[in-house]
């Protein structure tokens, strides 16, 4: 029988490598990350459409980001589980994005859930999780409230950063990174006599000694090449700093609330993006594929407005509630 621990203890704390590293490791060999859209509603759930929520995984770890009502339907339908979050990313806290928290808190409880959930997101965190916390009822893990460093959270290699977008709350955008080291030259670790068996140790990132002479890993390795990088809008109208975060990302998910440019004046009234705008930032971020998500309920047929963002960024697409992908380092797409 699991304990029962009473008092959710709100540790607000701010998070750092120490609270969710798992594995420090230069050299990522096909490293994959998987992204899941199981919500794309915006306001009102839809039979078909869950509000919003993200599910990526990456080397073991799961983060959801928001989790809006019918997100638990939504993983089931997508054969994805939620049983094993480690953390879990608001953008904001309009109910839309929130209100699937109590009751999936109370399954992980329900489930048998020891290890402790993370919690992240902007300002206001403590207010808005303290009901929330207290519906889903006593709980038999630890639940932190983490504010975000400065220089995010290290999922191994891996860093999440949030950052502020444009909308009528504080609402983050959050940025996911996957660097990759560069090659290895085995020519030059000869000229510089390292031992076969101490060169994964250069590999990994850690110095070694050759005789008398500190060898770094940037004595043997070419430059760094392109990594990965997930960015998600959060709740935004047309937004510089969101532009900035998403340049270069391999996938941009990115709020398309409304369809139609007749909405643009709304939309920004509101702190949400047009299809235009939201294939405006990906052209700008120079991004390599633009999922459009959180619909207006008025939107039967996202897929139908396409063209206004096919104008700007002709690989648009809509989402819907189940799509994946699986990204890999560019070189290894196809292995
Ligand atoms: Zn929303
Ligand atoms: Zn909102």
């Amino acid at each position: 029988m699991t304990p029962l621990i009473d008092n959710i203890v709100f540790d607000v704390m701010i998070l750092t490598h120490y609270h969710l590293i798992w594995q420090v490791n230069s050299v990522i060999i096909n490293a994959m990350i998987d992204v899941t859209l199981l919500g794309t509603a915006a306001t009102m759930p839809l039979p078909e459409r869950a509000l919003s929520s993200v599910l990526l995984r990456y080397d073991g770890r799961t983060i959801l980001f928001d989790c809006g009502e019918g997100t638990q339907t939504a993983a089931r339908k997508a054969k994805v589980s939620l049983m094993k979050t480690d953390l879990i990313a608001l953008t904001h806290y309009h109910g839309d994005h929130i209100f699937g928290l109590p009751g999936l808190l109370q399954t992980f409880g329900c489930m048998g859930r020891t290890d402790p959930l993370y919690i992240c997101g902007p300002e206001g965190l403590k207010t808005a999780m303290e009901p929330i916390v207290m519906l889903a009822g006593p709980l038999p893990y630890r639940i932190f409230l983490s504010r975000m460093g400065e220089g995010g959270l290290e999922f191994g290699d891996a860093v999440l950063k949030g950052f502020n977008v444009e909308h009528r709350v504080p609402c983050f955008g959050y940025e996911f990174t996957l660097p990759r080291a560069g090659k290895f030259d085995p020519k030059k670790a000869d000229a510089l006599q390292v031992p076969l068996h101490e060169r994964s140790v250069l590999q990994h990132g850690e110095n070694i000694t050759v005789g008398t002479k500190v060898i770094t890993p940037s004595m043997v390795m070419g430059k760094e090449r392109k990594g990965l990088k997930v960015v998600i809008s959060g709740d935004t109208a047309y937004s510089k700093e969101l532009i900035t975060h998403a340049k270069d990302a391999d996938l941009f998910i990115c709020d398309a609330t409304y369809g139609e440019d007749v909405y643009s004046e709304e939309a920004k009234l509101y702190g949400h993006s047009t299809f235009s705008d939201a294939a405006k930032m990906a052209k700008k971020a120079k991004v390599k594929r633009l999922w459009l998500t959180h619909f207006s309920q008025t939107m039967e047929r996202p897929e139908d407005y396409l063209a206004y963002a096919w104008g700007s960024f002709p690989e648009a697409v809509a989402g819907e509630d189940g799509k994946t992908i699986t990204l890999r380092f560019e070189d290894e797409e196809d292995a």
